[in-house]
């Protein structure tokens, strides 16, 4: 059931001053996600790994009225932590105070039975869905601490509350994304003012369903500029009492 509340939509100013950082902001939900913060007033920063996939999105947010985005090309097969703390030193630097932290790249890795799914997509899947997840957050907690209210999404999926034959690593992953929700809101909850949820986006028609399920009609599926009212109240002081929440886009 769909945790917004009726009748909800974002004002035009509903992100103003806020800052937001979307992991994956280069395609499908992610890009989706960013373009509808942008339109409600938050600066964004867009991460991912294809500099001129996010150069596109910056000129689109620009010609949408938005404010000026910031780019972070950054590959999250990268483990290497030193890496995430010099994103957080650069964006100290910068005055960048974080008001809502977006998790939302993945990769689907192998649709294999787990005793056929190989180490290295193992490997991948693990480091770019659960690892940079980690590494990021603990690289940008004391920029989310700052801010007067902020609030982290991890993005969940089906597959990562009910486990299915050939989801593989990535249903894996996501159980793990669930669990580290619920540690970090749980670590959290005395401190009120950084929230911690989950989000499952249900079906999108975005490269990654498509690529999952190819004998399907992709616009059976809604589209990801349907749903951004979801991320965008999440990351809006209205979503306040929301801490820890098991959370669906869809029903
Ligand atoms: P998508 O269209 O495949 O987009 C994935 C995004 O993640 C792209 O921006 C991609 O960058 C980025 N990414 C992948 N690997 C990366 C890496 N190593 N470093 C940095 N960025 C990387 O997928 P989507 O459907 O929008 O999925 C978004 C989220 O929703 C994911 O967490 C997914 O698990 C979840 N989800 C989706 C559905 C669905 O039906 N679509 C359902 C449930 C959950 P490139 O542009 O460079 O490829």
């Amino acid at each position: 059931m769909s945790f917004l509340p009726p009748q909800w939509q974002p004002s035009d100013t509903e992100l103003a001053d806020k800052t937001i950082l979307v992991t994956g902001a280069s395609d499908g939900i992610g890009r989706a996600v960013a373009l509808a913060c942008a339109k409600v007033g938050a600066e964004v920063l867009l991460l991912g790994r294809n500099e001129g996939k996010l150069e596109t999105v910056y000129d689109e947010i620009l010609r949408a009225g938005g404010r000026e985005a910031g780019i972070i090309p950054l590959d999250l097969t990268t483990h290497d932590p030193t890496r995430y703390e010099a994103l957080a030193e650069q964006l100290t630097a910068a005055d960048i105070i974080l008001d809502g932290l977006v998790h939302n790249a993945s990769v689907l890795g192998e649709r294999r039975l787990l005793a056929q799914t190989s180490p290295a997509s193992w490997q991948e899947v693990i480091q770019v869905n659960v690892s940079s997840t980690f590494l990021l957050t603990r690289a940008l907690m004391p920029l989310l601490t700052q801010a007067t209210s902020s609030s982290i999404i991890l993005t969940s999926s089906g597959v990562g509350r009910r486990g299915k034959a050939y989801w593989g690593a990535y249903a894996v992953s996501k159980f793990a994304t669930e669990g580290y929700m619920q540690v970090l809101a749980d670590e959290l909850k005395a401190t009120r003012h950084i929230r911690v949820n989950s989000l499952n986006p249900g079906a999108v028609n975005t490269k990654m369903r498509r690529t999952a399920y190819p004998g399907e009609q992709p616009d059976s599926n809604p589209s990801p500029e349907a749903l951004t009212d979801h991320w965008v109240y999440l990351l809006s002081d209205a979503s306040q009492s929301l801490q820890g929440e098991t959370l669906s886009a869809q029903d």
